[in-house]
């Protein structure tokens, strides 16, 4: 039987490389439905090509458009972000891959859970907002929610089968003002920080690298994947990317998972578990690998990463605050309207701001989400760039 997979945002990065590990496989897996945000012509293109049972278009005004141009096809095309939370649940869905950008990736993952469909969970901000409400779930609904993100596929990869780890060590390639100082940090472009050295990836996780919120997030997924305390996460700046991340046991073992920086093989483990398939591309050649190099992360220049060990410290609603601030200022750099900074300065005050709720339920989360994101956007238009 093959796997029926519907892909959350597969007009992006993720969500491209999913449908070319799709293809390279027709006999295993099948698209059962895309969804997209705003690209209109990429979702008819794919949905022309890989011809799933439906499509969503998160953006209700390309409806028309796109019910046009599949009209000749046995497709069904809905719109709006209620569609997308519901198509998730169609009985034959085996794996919901979340490849959707931030806060919007929490409700359909809940649903997709509730539906008892295998999670392959690319949208980190899910498990940073709600990670405990996820994991309750996935548990009450006995949901596998399996790691896409490179590093925690590569710690799953690791992993066996008994309750011996001590700690997991996530690689950071550092990104792409590694070695700059404050006062370059302080006037560097949106242009600078769209040039990740090693990764092609959208705008906002490419950002989220260059300011190192993206490995407070992953510290923040760790923890909720992997069920290990703050104290047993540490993240080791690896510039080379070869080690995409380690696992060590109680006995001082460490076992890393290795190879060229390429998301398709995370996607297709989370696609082929507990086998692993064939997979096309580049091999790691160690003979032409430079050194291997490793240092300590500086949270004193990247500030976002002490952010995310506090918020998840302090636990409760706290990351779920980080996260708005986070992706109310990521939009705001990206619109240069904030400084690479300021950045950093916002999310500090907004977490200091947002009421703390120690067990909040998902209406809190909700409710967080929105306050966050007014203060962040105040502050924003205050900070004077
Ligand atoms: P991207 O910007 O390239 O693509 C995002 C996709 O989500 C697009 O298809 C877009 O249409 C859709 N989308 C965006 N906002 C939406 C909304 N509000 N409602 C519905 N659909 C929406 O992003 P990406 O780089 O593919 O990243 C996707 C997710 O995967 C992020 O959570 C990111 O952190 C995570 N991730 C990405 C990579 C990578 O290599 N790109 C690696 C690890 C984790
Ligand atoms: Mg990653």
């Amino acid at each position: 039987m093959k796997k029926q997979i519907a892909i959350l945002g597969s007009t992006g990065s993720i969500g491209t490389q999913a449908l070319q590990v799709i293809e390279e496989h027709p006999d295993l897996y099948e698209v059962y439905a895309l969804t997209a945000n705003n690209k209109v012509e990429k979702l008819i293109e794919q949905a022309r090509k890989f011809q799933p049972e439906a499509v969503v278009i998160a953006n209700e005004d390309k409806y028309q458009q796109l019910k046009d141009a599949l009209a000749d096809m046995p497709i069904k095309v809905y719109a709006g972000a209620e569609a997308l939370c519901e198509v998730v649940e169609s009985g034959p869905i085996n794996i919901v891959l979340t490849a959707m950008v931030g806060y919007a990736g929490l409700k359909p993952t809940i649903n997709a859970i509730k539906a008892g469909k295998t999670i392959a969970l690319a949208n980190k901000e899910t498990l940073v907002v709600a990670g405990e409400l996820i994991t309750e779930l996935a548990q009450q609904y006995r949901t596998p929610i399996l790691p896409v993100d490179s590093e925690h596929s590569a710690i799953f990869q690791c992993l066996e089968m008994n309750n011996s780890i001590s700690k997991v060590i996530l690689t950071a390639s550092g990104g792409p003002f590694r070695t700059f100082t404050m006062e370059q940090l302080a006037t560097v472009t949106k242009e600078q920080a769209l040039k990740h050295p090693n990764w092609s990836m959208g705008a906002k996780i490419t950002i989220d690298s260059a300011s190192m919120m993206n490995k407070g997030f992953e510290v923040i997924e760790a923890k909720w994947l992997f069920g290990v305390k703050p104290s047993q996460i540490e993240v080791v700046v690896h510039p080379q990317s070869v080690i995409h991340s380690m696992v060590e046991y109680k006995d001082g073992a460490v076992k890393a998972q290795l190879g060229v920086p390429d998301m398709r093989l995370p996607i297709q483990y989370a696609f082929s578990y507990p086998k692993r398939e064939s997979l096309s591309g580049e091999r790691l050649d160690f003979m032409k690998c430079s050194a291997l190099t490793f240092e300590a992360p500086d949270t004193k220049r990247f500030r976002n990463l002490a952010f995310a060990y506090d918020a998840m410290e302090r636990s409760g609603n706290m990351a779920c605050i980080l996260n708005a601030a986070n992706e109310v200022v990521v939009a705001a750099f990206l619109k240069d309207q904030i400084s690479f900074l300021g950045m950093s300065d916002v999310i500090e005050k907004t977490m200091g701001k947002v009421a703390f709720i120690k067990n909040p339920t998902y209406n809190d989360y909700v409710e967080t989400d929105a306050i966050a994101r007014r203060i962040a956007a105040e502050l924003v238009i205050n900070s004077g760039f």
